[in-house]
C-alpha cells in the first residue's frame, strides 16, 4: 500500500513530548540553577537523564518513530529563535549561551525578557520572538543535532522536530512590516538544516506548522505552497512531515499536498475528518499521520471510533500512521501515580504514557487486525460504557434547573438604573478605590497550607491562621483608606483549583502537572460530570472579613469561562453546556453571598479571551455562550448589588463587544502598560459601564509615585466621566511583597483623594 510513497513510512508516533519530568525534576534543577545552587553541568545532566528515561520508555512502548528535539530548557519557540539566530540584540552581550537563553526568557536586572503569550488556544505560553530591520538570521543547529545524535545513540528511531518558518514568523512580533515578509531569508536556513539533519542520520523530519489551522489569506496560502515546494526540492534531505494541530488546515492542506513533501499530520480530534482528506487527492501519495488520540485532553480514546476513522483514511492516503493529535506537552506524564482517583473515573482517563499505549494498540490493529488487540479493545469498550452510564454525568436535578431558566434569568435592570440604585445602597465617594482580590501570598500562608496537607495542623487551626491573614488585610485596607475592601484570598491555592475542589463534577489529581511556561507548572482539575455546588464555598471567609469592617467587602469568585479554560473539560457534551452548569453553581454562591450581606460581588473572567476559537467563523458562537454563562452566573442578585468583573489584559481585540455584553457594573482591566488607550477602544465599542483601568502595573516590584498615578487617572478622565471611573491596580497582588504593596496602595489612595 506504500508503493506510491518515495520514503518508508512509519506506523506509530506522537507529535511531541512533555519535558518537565514525571516529578518536575527539570523545574527543580532549573530553578536551582537560577538560584546559583547548582551549575550548568548539573542542569544538563538532569536534562539528559530525563531524555534517556523518556526515550527508553517510548522505545519499550513500541513507537517506530520518536520525536526528538521537543525537549527544551524553557520554550520551544525560544529554541527556534536560537536555531535561527533571532535572539534580540539586547542579550547578545551575554557570553554564556545558557545564561543568554535564560536572559531572553526571564530578563535580568538590566535586560527585559521577551514577551510571553498563549500558544494557540492552549494553556501553554511561549516567548514571542522579536524581529526588526537589524535581525540577520543565521543557522545554529547545535542543540537539535546534539539531541539527534544522542537519540540515535540510545537506539531510538529518531525524528527531529522543528517549528516551521511560517509558524515561527506568524508568532513573531515584527517592529516594522509583517514578519512573514522575512520568509525568503529563512528558507535557505531551513534548507541547510534539512541537509545537516540528513547527514546526521535523520530519516524523517517533522516541521510543525500549527499556524496553518488559523485563518490565512490567499497570499499566505500561496506562501505555504512556495515554502514547501522549495524545501521539498532540497537534494539531500530527510523525508518531510509537516505537522498541523489544534484545528483544521483547510485550504492550506491542499497547498501542502501539492508539494513534494512526504507526509502531513492532521488533528483528527479537532475536526479534520475523513472528508477533508478525501477531498485532497494528492494525499494518496503521502503518509498521513492521523492524530486520533487527543494530545491535549485526558480522556481515554474511543478505540472503535478511532479505528473506523483510520480505516476510512487508509482509502484516501498513501499510508496512515497513528499519532497523538498534538504534542503530549499538554497532558500529564502518566496515570500511574494517580492512586487517589476513584477506580471508575480513573478507567476513563488517559495521560501521556497511556496515550502512547493507545497509539501502539491502534497501529497494531491497523497492521495485524483487531484480533491482535482484542483485550485492549474490550477494556476500552468497558471503560466507555462505564463512563456513559455513570450517574455523576447525568444529574437530573442540575439539568432540570437549567432547563427551567429563560432569558429573564440572564438580565438585570438597565445599567443606568442599577447605577442609581447602587449609589444609594453603597454610598461610595467619586473615584472609588479598590483592589483586584488577592494580597501577597506570604510564606506563613504557604506554610499553613503545606502543614494542613501533611496533617501537621488540623482544619480548625488552618482556618484560624487564614482568618488572622484576613484580619490583617482588612486592617491594612482600612488604614490606607481604600473604599471597597477584599478579604485577600489567602485560602486560595489557585483561583480555579479552589472552586474545583469544592464543586461536584470535578476531580483533582495528585501529580497531574502540565507545563504552563518555563518552570511554571499547573495541575488542571478534571471536569468529568454534571456540576453543582454541594455547599457554600466562600461564605465563611467573606462573612468573617465583612464582620471586621463597616466598609463593603467584595465577594470574590471565579467565573465559569475561566474555570473551564483552566481545567480539563468533558468531551461528551458541548463546552457551552458545561459552562452553564458551572455558571449555575457560581450563581448559587452569589445569591448566598448577597443574602449574607455582600453588597459588591466580583466574578473574575481573566480567561474570557483565552478560549476564543482560532477561526473567526467559530468565534461568534463562542462569544454568545461565554457571555451568557457570565450573565447566568451574575444576574441572580438584586439590582442594588454591584457586580464587578476582572479581565487580565487590555488588548481586547475580538472580545471587545463581549465585554459590554457581560453587563458587569464595574470591570477592572489592565491599562497601566498600554497608557489608557484601552479606554478609547472601550468607548468606541459603546461600553458605558463602570471601569477600573489599572493605574499601575503589578507585574513589576516598582512602587508607583503619587504623580504617576495622578497622571494615569487624569488621562483616564479624558476618556471616562468621573462617575464611571474606578481606581485600582491592574491585577491581583498575590505575587508581590507586603512592603511594596502597602507603599503602592498608599500612593494610589492619595492620588484618588487629591483628584476628588
Ligand atoms: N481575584 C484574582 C486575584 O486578585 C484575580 C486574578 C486574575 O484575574 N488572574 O488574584
Ligand atoms: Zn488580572
Amino acid at each position: 500500500m506504500s508503493v506510491s510513497l518515495s520514503r518508508t513510512p512509519f506506523t506509530a508516533t506522537v507529535l511531541g513530548l512533555p519535558r518537565v519530568g514525571p516529578n518536575r525534576e527539570l523545574k527543580r534543577a532549573t530553578e536551582s540553577y537560577w538560584a546559583g545552587r547548582v551549575d550548568a553541568e548539573h542542569l544538563h545532566a538532569v536534562g539528559a537523564e530525563l531524555r534517556r528515561a523518556q526515550f527508553a520508555e517510548l522505545a519499550a512502548a513500541g513507537l517506530d518513530s520518536v520525536p526528538v528535539g521537543t525537549f527544551s530548557y524553557y520554550d520551544q519557540v525560544l529554541d527556534t529563535a536560537v536555531l535561527l539566530g533571532a535572539l534580540p540584540p539586547r542579550v547578545a552581550g551575554i557570553a554564556d549561551p545558557l545564561d543568554r537563553y535564560f536572559a531572553a526568557a526571564r530578563g535580568t536586572d538590566t535586560v527585559a525578557p521577551l514577551e510571553m503569550t498563549k500558544w494557540f488556544d492552549t494553556n501553554y505560553h511561549y516567548l514571542v520572538p522579536e524581529i526588526d530591520a537589524a535581525t540577520t538570521f543565521s543557522l545554529h543547529p547545535e542543540k537539535l543535532l546534539a539531541d539527534l545524535a544522542e537519540a540515535i545513540e540510545f537506539g531510538v528511531p529518531a525524528r527531529p522536530v522543528v517549528i516551521g518558518p511560517i509558524t515561527f514568523l506568524k508568532l513573531a512580533k515584527a517592529a516594522d512590516g509583517a514578519a512573514v515578509d522575512r520568509l525568503p531569508e529563512l528558507l535557505p536556513l531551513y534548507a541547510d538544516l534539512l541537509g545537516q539533519l540528513a547527514a546526521a542520520g535523520a530519516q524523517w523530519v517533522q516541521i510543525d506548522e500549527p499556524a496553518l489551522v488559523t485563518d490565512l489569506t490567499d497570499a499566505e496560502i500561496a506562501l505555504v505552497r512556495e515554502t514547501y515546494t522549495t524545501l521539498a526540492a532540497v537534494a539531500q534531505r530527510p523525508a518531510i512531515l509537516v505537522a498541523t494541530y489544534f484545528g483544521h488546515p483547510d485550504a492550506a492542506l491542499a497547498a501542502l499536498a501539492d508539494t513534494d513533501i512526504d507526509g502531513v499530520a492532521l488533528d483528527v480530534t479537532a475536526g479534520t475528518g475523513v472528508d477533508a482528506v478525501a477531498a485532497v487527492p494528492a494525499l494518496a501519495r503521502k503518509l498521513l499521520v492521523a492524530g486520533v488520540v487527543d494530545g491535549r485532553n485526558i480522556w481515554r480514546t474511543d478505540l472503535d471510533a478511532a479505528l473506523r476513522t483510520l480505516g476510512t483514511l487508509l482509502g484516501s492516503a498513501g499510508a496512515v500512521a497513528v499519532s497523538s493529535s498534538s504534542s503530549l506537552l499538554h497532558v500529564p506524564y502518566s496515570l500511574a501515580p494517580e492512586t487517589g482517583l476513584d477506580e471508575r473515573l480513573r478507567s476513563w482517563l488517559s495521560f501521556g504514557a497511556e496515550k502512547v499505549a493507545e497509539v501502539r494498540v491502534l497501529a497494531t490493529a491497523l497492521t495485524e487486525g483487531t484480533d491482535a488487540v482484542a483485550a485492549e479493545l474490550t477494556a476500552a469498550r468497558a471503560a466507555a460504557e462505564s463512563r456513559r452510564t455513570d450517574p455523576r454525568l447525568h444529574d437530573e436535578r442540575v439539568r432540570a434547573r437549567l432547563a427551567a431558566l429563560d432569558e429573564s434569568d440572564l438580565n438585570r435592570l438597565p445599567a443606568d438604573e442599577r447605577r442609581v440604585l447602587q449609589r444609594d445602597h453603597l454610598d461610595l465617594p467619586v473615584l472609588p478605590t479598590t483592589t483586584i482580590g488577592s494580597y501577597p501570598q506570604t510564606s506563613a500562608i504557604r506554610l499553613a497550607r503545606a502543614a494542613l496537607r501533611k496533617g501537621e495542623i488540623d482544619q480548625a487551626e488552618y482556618v484560624r491562621r487564614m482568618r488572622a491573614e484576613i484580619a490583617e488585610v482588612i486592617t491594612l485596607q482600612e488604614r490606607l483608606g481604600l473604599d471597597v475592601l477584599v478579604h485577600g484570598e489567602p485560602e486560595r491555592n489557585d483561583m480555579v483549583q479552589y472552586f474545583a475542589e469544592l464543586l461536584d463534577g470535578f476531580a483533582a489529581t495528585d501529580n497531574g502537572w502540565v507545563q504552563s511556561y518555563g518552570t511554571r507548572c499547573v495541575r488542571p482539575p478534571i471536569l468529568f460530570g454534571d456540576v453543582s455546588r454541594p455547599e457554600p464555598m466562600t461564605l465563611s471567609w467573606i462573612g468573617y472579613a465583612q464582620s471586621l469592617t463597616a466598609k463593603p467587602v467584595k465577594g470574590m469568585l471565579t467565573g465559569p469561562v475561566t474555570i473551564l479554560a483552566w481545567s480539563f473539560v468533558r468531551d461528551d457534551q458541548p463546552l457551552g453546556d458545561s459552562a452553564r452548569q458551572v455558571a449555575l453553581a457560581i450563581r448559587d454562591e452569589t445569591v448566598d453571598l448577597e443574602a449574607q450581606g455582600a453588597r459588591v460581588i466580583q466574578v473574575d473572567e481573566p480567561a474570557l479571551r483565552e478560549l476564543l476559537p482560532l477561526r473567526a467563523a467559530d468565534q461568534p458562537a463562542y462569544l454568545r455562550w461565554s457571555v451568557d454563562a457570565f450573565r447566568l452566573a451574575t444576574a441572580g442578585v438584586a439590582d442594588t448589588t454591584q457586580v464587578h468583573t476582572h479581565l487580565c489584559y487590555s488588548e481586547f481585540g475580538e472580545v471587545i463587544s463581549a465585554i459590554a455584553g457581560l453587563d458587569a457594573d464595574v470591570t477592572s482591566i489592565e491599562a497601566a502598560r498600554s497608557h489608557m488607550e484601552v479606554l478609547d477602544d472601550l468607548n468606541a465599542a459603546g461600553f458605558a459601564l463602570g471601569v477600573g483601568p489599572g493605574v499601575y502595573d503589578i507585574h513589576s516590584p516598582r512602587v508607583p509615585s503619587v504623580e504617576e498615578i495622578t497622571t494615569s487617572l487624569a488621562s483616564a478622565l479624558k476618556a471616562v466621566p468621573a462617575e464611571r471611573l474606578w481606581v485600582n491596580p491592574d491585577c491581583g497582588l498575590k505575587t508581590r511583597g507586603p512592603v511594596e504593596v502597602e507603599a503602592s496602595l498608599r500612593n494610589l489612595v492619595t492620588a484618588a483623594q487629591s483628584l476628588r
